[in-house]
């Protein structure tokens, strides 16, 4: 336990209420927001795990219009599922909800605790505190990276963690001490809130805090160095892509069913993978980190003549897809928006009209 600790729950009644007053007048209105049910949280929280919110936000709108519960959704295809989630990256989240919901309704009561949530393949135990606190008012803590932010600055925790599990594990019982039992769910999305929009990783906003009076590193002045993670060795890996068209057309690699990783889906095929010999040229270089291992996506554009048959090698999966085909190809993770921006910058002439969003 840090110092700071004992102070701060010391302080839990008026600390709760200071926060919660501050949710209530500036919580951004969030669409699983407007109305709370616990498909839809568990349709926002499986979106937002490793995706930004503001992209969410359409895909969440137009996925709750098409299956507003979770008996629309068992009854999808999941081909359907999978093209829907097209864009957000992580299919392995879309397959989860799916499962999920066929195994809701099988159930002949929904399950409310979060110790019952979490025994759903591809609900981790945050997911899980979050739907179960916030549609079913179970007093249990969610700590994510926005929370371990705030409570490691609040106790002036110096320590250095090795990971931010390790920091979860830590801070989850003192969020557990701090929940607001009569509201838990508002106090845990107040807490989430407060890590995103003002205990922000740099430049904390300290003078708009509601819980300025009770922090620590504010008052020692260190606020924006903790918490502290111990460095961890960077390793860097270079993927060659090559995006190919021919007319209305592009090749694109579509991963095996039984793949363990991306099954069922497409994306642009590496450049090793294609049997061409035309000139190429660079067109993106873009670096993503996943992990401790940061990959520069290169991607080199092909343009081939219809006359000049490409081979397709199906032993790797490659296959051609028309453009206007895309929006339904289950593009993996940033594969789609690549291809779009590339679209959006090409000849349109050509190759049609741009794309829809799926
Ligand atoms: S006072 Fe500053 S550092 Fe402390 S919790 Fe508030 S925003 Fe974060």
């Amino acid at each position: 336990m840090s110092f700071g600790e004992p102070k701060l729950i010391s302080a839990a009644p008026a600390f709760r209420k200071s926060l919660l007053l501050w949710f209530f007048k500036n919580h951004r209105p969030l669409p699983w927001r407007k109305k709370i049910s616990a498909y839809r949280t568990v349709v926002s929280e499986l979106m937002c795990q490793q995706t930004q919110i503001a992209t969410v936000i359409p895909y969440f709108e137009k996925w709750v219009k098409k299956w507003p519960d979770f008996a629309t959704l068992a009854k999808a295809k999941e081909s359907e599922v999978l093209a829907a989630w097209a864009g957000l990256g992580y299919y392995s989240r879309a397959r989860y909800l799916w499962q999920l919901a066929r195994q809701v309704v099988d159930q002949e009561n929904s399950p409310r605790t979060a110790a019952e949530w979490v025994k759903f393949k591809g609900v981790g135990p945050y997911t899980a505190a979050a739907i179960a606190s916030i549609s079913f008012a179970d007093p249990v803590a969610v700590v994510d990276g926005n929370v371990v932010r705030v409570l490691a600055r609040l106790t002036a925790s110096r320590h250095h963690w090795q990971d931010r599990s390790v920091a979860v594990k830590h801070f989850t019982p003192l969020a557990n001490t701090l929940i607001d039992s009569r509201k838990p769910g508002d106090f845990n999305q107040a807490m989430m809130e407060l890590g995103a929009l003002i205990c922000r990783k740099s430049s904390p906003l300290c003078e708009q805090c509601p819980v300025s009076r009770w922090c620590q590193a504010k008052d020692l002045g260190v606020a924006e160095k903790l918490p502290r993670f111990a460095a961890r060795d960077k390793k860097q890996v270079v993927v060659q892509r090559a995006l190919v068209t021919r007319a209305d057309q592009l090749l694109l690699k579509r991963h095996p069913l039984s793949a363990r990783r991306l099954a069922g889906m497409a994306e642009i095929p590496l450049l090793v993978d294609c049997p061409i010999s035309s000139p190429s040229s660079l067109w993106l270089s873009k670096r993503r980190t996943i992990g401790s291992v940061t990959y520069i996506e290169q991607i080199y554009t092909i343009q081939t003549e219809t006359k000049h048959r490409l081979r397709v090698t199906h032993q790797v999966g490659l296959e051609w897809v028309k453009f206007s085909q895309l929006a339904q190809a289950a593009l993996a993770g940033p594969h789609y928006r690549w291809i779009q921006e590339w679209l959006s910058r090409g000849d349109r002439t050509k190759l049609g009209k741009p794309l829809s969003k799926p």
